[in-house]
């Protein structure tokens, strides 16, 4: 499959950065993670930020009394190599569990590494993103530049040694972690982390801070996306008030992160459903929107996904 990780239709000149779509043109920074400025969130509740790094993801550790959780490997084998050793040190001999909120590159693409050294835990609905999606993904990330590229070199997919349906609770030893999968949203198999003692929820890519929400939608060859889930899936999580929200990429925050995301999705829904409802052709639609949301938003890094959550929204939109 020839698949490009681009826009469904083509920026206009509005666009503050340089480039077609392509994300290849953003000058993708070496998506390496640095095991630094380790973030405390409550006793033994550990993240490594991403340091606000493209391609890097928030990576947690969970500690209870007999295991500790590890969410997230980093993109490719040397990458999740450092999660793991650094797991190792932190666990200082308890067992080690892996977990992955949704199977893209970074999140998920460095599993194998941890096979012998840890029970790598997932969704069923993740597993089969992971089986059969996998593998296109891996090809497309390949043709995002040469540091992705050397990051992607010898990345084999894993399969978990275990699966669950809708919800998984995992005793660590004195503490229970829920993992729960969420339904489609971000992709068809999200789960979220919940540690009930200490309020802390990993969303995985169901919310970023700093950047325009991810939208993989790349037809024909990945539509699974839906901003109107993504938008319930939010609302249902904000309103159990976790106290921490640790989100795929960005700064750690509280509650409100989980807001911020839902009103920027529903702002892109309306505006792109009442242009929607009149003859305005979808390259039209684009434009004026990514000009709306970029005032909204000056701040906001990866502009170059508001031309994908309009082209999901537009297919969302009732005939
Ligand atoms: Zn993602």
């Amino acid at each position: 499959m020839n698949w490009q990780y681009r826009s469904p239709a083509k920026p206009g000149g509005n666009l503050r950065c340089k480039g077609t779509g392509v994300m290849a043109e953003y000058e993708l920074p070496d998506p390496v993670v640095q095991i630094s400025d380790v973030q405390e969130l409550a006793p033994d509740l550990v993240v490594i930020p991403n340091r606000r790094v493209g391609l890097v993801p928030n990576i947690g550790f969970i500690g209870g009394t007999q295991a500790v959780l590890v969410v997230d490997t980093g993109m490719g084998p040397r990458n999740a190599q450092k999660v793991l050793d650094f797991a190792t040190d932190y666990a200082a001999g308890r067992k080690l569990y892996l977990t992955t909120t949704h199977f893209h590159p970074e999140h998920a693409f460095g599993a194998q590494v941890f096979a012998g050294h840890a029970t790598f835990l997932i969704n069923q609905a993740q597993a089969h993103d992971l089986a059969t999606k996998g593998p296109g993904y891996l090809e497309m990330f390949r043709g995002l530049g040469e540091p992705v590229a050397r990051q992607l070199e010898g990345v084999e997919l894993a399969t978990p040694d275990l699966v669950y349906d809708d919800s998984y609770e995992l005793d660590l030893g004195g503490r229970v972690v829920q993992l729960q999968a969420t339904g489609r949203a971000h992709s068809n198999g999200d789960q979220v982390v919940k540690i009930p003692d200490a309020g802390v929820l990993f969303t995985g890519d169901l919310a970023e801070t700093g950047q325009f929400a991810i939208f993989p939608w790349f037809p024909p060859h990945d539509t699974d996306v839906s901003g109107v889930r993504w938008i319930q899936v939010l609302q249902h999580l904000a309103a159990q008030r976790p106290q921490v929200v640790v989100p795929g990429h960005g700064d750690v925050g509280g509650p409100q992160l989980l807001t911020h995301v839902s009103d920027y999705l529903e702002l892109l829904r309306d505006e792109t459903w009442i242009r929607r409802d009149s003859t305005m052709s979808q390259e039209t639609i684009v434009e004026e929107v990514r000009a709306l949301m970029i005032t909204r938003h000056p701040d906001w890094a990866a502009p170059e996904w508001i031309a994908s959550g309009v082209g999901c929204f537009c297919s969302e939109h009732a005939a």
